[in-house]
């Protein structure tokens, strides 16, 4: 049967899936920040060779974050804008949980959550891995790669192994400043708090350091809100959309 977790029962068979994982290691969490434990129990399982996949779904992982990740191998990450759900999986354990991923290390709230072994209860095991995999299906891988920067307008992979041409419009942004996920709006490249410091000086040319579109960074600014390579993707965009 599976097992009722309080607070601390869930925290503790959250790292206990991630630290027990042989092969394989699945985290569903809306909220994602990668703190320095978080960070580490992802690194000793990468480096057994565990194949990891994190599906979140808020605008919270910043570019360092993402960076981070990328050192590790194995580590494949997936955006899922309608998430709420919270599951932690290893090839034989699993907590479906109120959690967030990061909040398994504070213990600040009230949680609850079930522990479910797929020994022991293989058909509600087998029905929730089903749900995460429906739910990765249709989610966006997301890159991991620092320097591999898209030089042409996008493909999208299709279910069926077919690429086709995406002309689909870039829909989030960075804030040039805070790295915060916004809008995408090149004319407007900060979030409202550094807009409205920005606003006092009101200097176009003031030189931020992050890319509006990509959110590498770069020396930007509100005239100049994109690198190069995300102008000329900009640039492209518009003459598709005309
Ligand atoms: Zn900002
Ligand atoms: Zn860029």
């Amino acid at each position: 049967m599976a097992e009722f977790l309080t607070t601390n029962g869930t925290s503790y068979h959250i790292e206990n899936i991630i630290i027990g994982a042989k092969s394989k290691l699945v985290l569903v969490s809306p909220y994602l920040q990668i703190s320095k434990t978080f960070f580490e129990r992802l690194k000793d399982a990468s480096n057994k060779n565990v194949a990891i996949k994190i599906i979140y779904g808020k605008d919270e992982l910043k570019p360092n974050e993402k960076n981070s990740l990328a050192e590790l191998k194995n580590v494949e990450l997936f955006y899922f804008q309608n998430l709420h759900a919270k599951c932690y999986l290893n090839e034989s354990k699993m907590v479906i949980t109120s959690m967030n991923m990061y909040e398994f290390s504070e213990k600040t709230n009230r949680e609850m959550g079930v522990l479910i072994d797929r020994n022991i209860d293989k058909e509600l095991f087998d029905k929730a891995i089903a749900e995460t995999f429906s739910i990765l299906q249709s989610a966006e891988p997301i890159l991991l790669k620092r320097a591999e920067r898209q030089t042409t307008i996008p493909f999208k992979t299709v279910p069926n192994g077919q690429s086709r041409p995406s002309y689909q419009k870039q829909l989030r942004g960075y804030c040039i400043r805070c790295e915060t996920r916004i809008e995408y709006n090149p004319e407007k490249p900060y979030c409202a708090d550094c807009f409205a410091i920005w606003v006092q000086f009101e200097n176009p040319d003031y030189m931020e350091n992050v890319c509006h579109r990509c959110g590498e960074y770069d020396e930007t600014s509100m005239n100049k809100p994109q690198d190069r390579n995300c102008f000329s993707l900009w640039k492209k965009e518009l003459k598709h959309s005309t």
